[in-house]
């Protein structure tokens, strides 16, 4: 399910401005493009409003919206921003710009277009998320050096699944950062750091830490 607009439309659910709670990007302002629309339905998602929600934009608009900011840090983000069509000229209209561009992405579609100095935030999908079925893992393959992967983390059998796909797809020295993040809420974030200790994963225990600074039930933070 990639979505073409003919009329080269992007499908955008909001624009914000705000602090990066995650990557090692974190703690910098950033500017924040959330396409509408996703495919995969994780147990813990946090950002469900972005599934339907948003209105056509052009190309143009958004960009014109993103300078406004002046800031040079913009992530692309969703819902699943690789499944629209006009997210390829988004992005490389951002690179053009001067900017540094993060991508958020699922992990399920293939990362094989994605500029060539584009950050990538490459999730993995775990089995507590419900989704491990749908992992592209020719993306691990694809890693570039800048890129950075993600596995977000409910329980001791995500711990174990996370660290197996790290040893065997040697992660350690083909991602330019590995994240583990505890689900919010969920898993207690010393839990999960304790295990990475005992194991000795060359991993960043990673909190959101937006969710720290404005209250976690609020959209455009
Ligand atoms: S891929 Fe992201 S937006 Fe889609 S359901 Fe999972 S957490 Fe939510």
């Amino acid at each position: 399910m990639v979505v073409v607009d003919n009329k080269g439309l992007l499908t955008i659910n909001e624009i914000f401005y705000s602090i990066q709670g995650e990557s090692t990007y974190a703690g910098r302002p950033c500017v924040f493009v959330r396409l509408t629309a996703c495919d995969l339905r994780c147990s813990w998602c946090d950002t469900a409003y972005a599934f339907h929600e948003g209105s056509k934009r052009s190309l143009d608009d958004v960009l014109d919206e993103v300078d406004r900011y002046g800031c040079p840090l913009v992530e692309v983000t969703g819902g699943e921003p690789l499944l629209q069509e006009g997210v390829y000229d988004l992005m490389q209209s951002l690179v053009d710009r001067g900017r540094t561009v993060l991508l958020e992405t699922g992990g399920h579609r293939s990362t094989g277009r994605v500029p060539e100095t584009v950050v990538t935030i490459l999730d993995v999908k775990c089995p507590g998320s419900g989704e491990a079925a749908k992992n592209d893992w020719s993306n691990l393959e694809r890693l570039r050096p800048q890129d950075e992967v993600k596995f977000v983390v409910k329980d001791r059998e995500d711990y174990e699944y996370a660290r197996d796909v790290i040893v065997r797809h040697d992660l350690g020295t083909r991602a330019a950062a590995i994240h583990l993040s505890p689900v919010h809420g969920m898993l207690n974030p010393r839990t999960l750091s304790e295990w990475t200790l005992a194991d000795h994963l060359p991993v960043r225990v990673q909190l959101q830490i937006h969710k720290f600074i404005w209250d976690p039930a609020t959209r455009g933070v």
